[in-house]
């Protein structure tokens, strides 16, 4: 499907928007990216991922030389551009084209090149919403700044799809006996009525969905503990879920551990997790009307 794709500045057809193959992203991952919701023709929690896509490029010392307020304009022209109300935006930024070389910090011409497009995703994920995943324990093997959004993702691409072979819908991984998170989600438990999750530092992307449901439970009277949870803690847990943009919030109803499969919980999605995914919703809802020029408020 054809659809327009933002390069830098300028709004171009798919076939225009083209790119060195010197340019670092492609030879060596060298960028960061982001990945946000439309629902209704509008942005959810937009201003959160763009801060976010600044901090990731300022870790990785590529100058954030666009401002926050035109990236809205351009994202909103985007999505405008797209004949489709829901879906979602990727967006990557990578550090530039030169000659291959590990080394960049003597070259002095480095532009940073921006792409974003957007793609349809008319449905939200119900059916894993309410029915929940299965999905695969394995050991994270992915590097030690995983608070970066980088678009080096081999660790969890290779991780992503050995669940996949295994018909696991995500990968739960755990680094010196504690659960992270997932290959491209973040992991909740619920134990003594309260919502235990990994705390956001360079173990774990600090995911934008993560804090909204933080934020949720918060004014739900929810307990939250980000506290690191123990593998044992996971596979005990009477209730456990991801979170991520796309994926939203999904039960985790079965854990596949050395070839064997287990269940967690009753097996089926846990009140606790309910109640946070109908507020999710609430927020979607009372977002994207707040926005919709087509809704009429009383
Ligand atoms: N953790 C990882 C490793 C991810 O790749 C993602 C999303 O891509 C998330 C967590 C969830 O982040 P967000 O809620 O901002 O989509």
């Amino acid at each position: 499907m054809q659809t327009k794709v933002l390069l830098n500045d300028k709004i171009v057809e798919m076939n225009q928007a083209t790119v060195s193959i010197l340019d670092r992203g492609y030879q060596f991952g060298d960028g960061v990216y982001e990945v946000i919701r439309f629902y209704n023709g509008e942005f959810f929690e937009l201003l959160s991922h763009l801060e976010r896509f600044k901090k990731s490029c300022e870790e990785i010392g590529i100058p954030f030389h666009f401002d926050l307020n035109t990236l809205q304009i351009d994202f909103n022209n985007l999505l405008k551009s797209a004949n489709f109300p829901s879906g979602y935006l990727y967006t990557q930024i990578t550090r530039g084209t030169m000659q291959r070389n590990h080394l960049y910090v003597h070259e002095k011409n480095l532009e940073p090149q921006l792409v974003a497009y957007t793609v349809k995703e008319e449905q939200r994920p119900f059916e894993n919403m309410t029915n929940g995943i299965k999905v695969l324990l394995c050991e994270d093997i992915r590097w030690l700044r995983c608070d970066i959004k980088s678009l080096n993702l081999l660790g969890s691409v290779m991780l992503k799809n050995q669940a996949a072979s295994l018909d696991a819908k995500e990968a739960v991984l755990h680094r010196n006996g504690y659960i992270t998170e997932g290959s491209a989600t973040n992991v909740f438990i619920v134990k003594d009525g309260k919502l235990l999750t990994h705390p956001a530092n360079n173990l774990i992307l600090n995911g934008i969905t993560r804090q909204v449901i933080i934020s949720i439970a918060n004014e739900l009277d929810i307990e939250v503990v980000d506290e690191a949870f123990t593998i044992n803690e996971f596979r005990l847990a009477v209730e456990a879920f991801t979170s991520a943009t796309v994926s939203e919030i999904c039960p985790i109803v079965k854990f596949i551990e050395n070839n064997n499969e287990f269940q967690i919980g009753n097996g089926q999605r846990g009140p606790i997790t309910e109640i946070i995914q109908n507020a999710y919703t609430k927020k979607i809802n009372s977002e994207s009307d707040l926005f919709n020029p087509n809704v009429t408020r009383s």
